[in-house]
């Protein structure tokens, strides 16, 4: 079978959900993948940012392998030998009192959501039934129901009504559209990305996290992060919150924490939030399971071990200085923080960010557009000075054919 042939048996028998770049991969290695036919490529997606650790990281592939010759999954309705394990390494990692185990990062985002409106109505009080969560414009939290209920684009939203209620939508990046918001004493949270990354990686104003945090606590709001996309090493801190010393009252965490082996997510908040969910009162059959515990205590160990913040935080910075620096009219704009980066692309001669990424993947890199006109660019943060080097000159010949 050719790449083709592969192709063609997915879009055959595959419902029609995604429209992937025409590679078809087989194996991958640090910052690297395969396809069928042999050719190597920079992975610059890492899987929307759950192979920040590289692929296969052989620590994480040990710990995988290692558990799931033991035990894998009991349920919650027992207990386990390593969900202690996890659960205590985890809250001391990111200093919360607890955490709620869940395994994709929309499931966790909705844990986030009802742990939000339990607060809402055992703590501030609120009237049942009445809470509201504010969230912004162009948010991107995941795709059920309840999540698209928040959603500003068209695509996510189109013929799945009807909606959840219950959210408040403002502009991302406004301070006073939040500050507005948070006069109705119904808001009991506020839903954040530190970076909204589907989007289109758009970067908020410095400060802003921190005084959305400060406007939160003065209304006694919930400040609950989405660092599903931007958290663990991505922005060049362990959290993209760290950047403005911000300490979510909630924080949400998937992708990456189990660099990109299996869905694992966690909602972690400290006793007074958390402990208003009681048994019984929400739960996942494969959440918290023995195998996704060891695989994170795994890739969380790779993050500090291997100082992959402090890597990409000095890396991004190679990275959009070349990226800028690229002669290119379809270059409008480079943003991003750490290794979480896009570049903007003003279409030519009918030539689109689709197209740059067809002539990047020929050259050996592969990236995804998001949104038509913008291109993230976001390699695994084991990636080293010299191979970002090595990528950025295919990038920039990819470039060059459009001159
Ligand atoms: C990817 C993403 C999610 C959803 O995660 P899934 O594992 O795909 O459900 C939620 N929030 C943010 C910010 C994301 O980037």
């Amino acid at each position: 079978m050719n790449t083709q042939d592969y192709i063609n048996r997915e879009d055959k028998y595959g419902a029609h959900n995604y429209h992937p770049l025409p590679v078809v991969l087989e194996r991958g290695e640090g910052p690297f993948v395969w396809d069928v036919e042999g050719k190597r490529y920079f992975d610059f997606l890492s899987a929307y940012s759950a192979v920040n650790q590289g692929h296969c990281h052989p620590k994480i592939i040990k710990a995988l392998t290692e558990q799931a010759q033991r035990l894998t999954l009991t349920s919650r309705a027992f207990y386990n030998s390593v969900l202690g394990e996890y659960e205590e390494y985890i809250t001391k990692y990111f200093k919360y009192d607890k955490v709620l185990p869940m395994n994709s990062g929309a499931e966790a985002d909705e844990t986030a959501l009802k742990l939000c409106r339990k607060w809402a109505y055992k703590k501030k009080g609120i009237k049942q039934d009445k809470a509201k969560i504010i969230c912004c414009e162009g948010n991107f939290h995941g795709r059920t129901i309840t999540i698209v209920s928040m959603s500003t684009d068209p695509d996510a939203r189109n013929d799945y009504g009807p909606f959840t209620p219950g959210f408040v939508i403002i502009p991302y990046n406004d301070l006073r559209a939040l500050e507005n918001a948070l006069k109705d004493p119904d808001v009991a949270g506020f839903l954040v990305e530190p970076i909204q990354g589907e989007a289109g990686v758009y970067v908020p104003d410095e400060g802003y996290l921190k005084k959305s945090y400060d406007l939160c606590k003065k209304h006694n709001v919930l400040f609950i992060a989405d660092e599903v996309q931007t958290g663990l090493g991505r922005t060049g801190k362990l959290l993209a919150c760290d950047h403005e010393g911000v300490r979510p009252d909630i924080l949400i965490l998937g992708k990456a924490l189990s660099g990109g082996v299996m869905p694992v997510s966690v909602v972690l908040a400290d006793d007074e939030i958390m402990l208003t969910i009681k048994p019984g009162e929400h739960g996942s059959t494969f959440g918290g399971n023995a195998l996704a515990a060891k695989v994170a205590i795994a890739a969380l160990e790779v993050i500090k071990n291997e100082k992959l913040a402090e890597n990409s935080e000095r890396l991004g910075k190679i990275f959009r200085d070349e990226m800028r620096s690229i002669k290119s009219d379809m270059i409008e704009l480079v943003r991003g923080k750490g290794l979480l980066n896009a570049v903007v692309i003003k279409p030519k001669k009918g030539k689109t960010a689709w197209d740059i990424c067809l002539a990047m993947k020929d050259k050996g890199l592969i990236a995804k557009p998001t949104h038509e006109h913008i291109i993230r660019f976001a390699p695994p943060l084991v990636i080293t000075e010299k191979q970002l080097r090595e990528a950025i000159s295919l990038i920039r010949d990819a470039f060059k054919l459009f001159e």
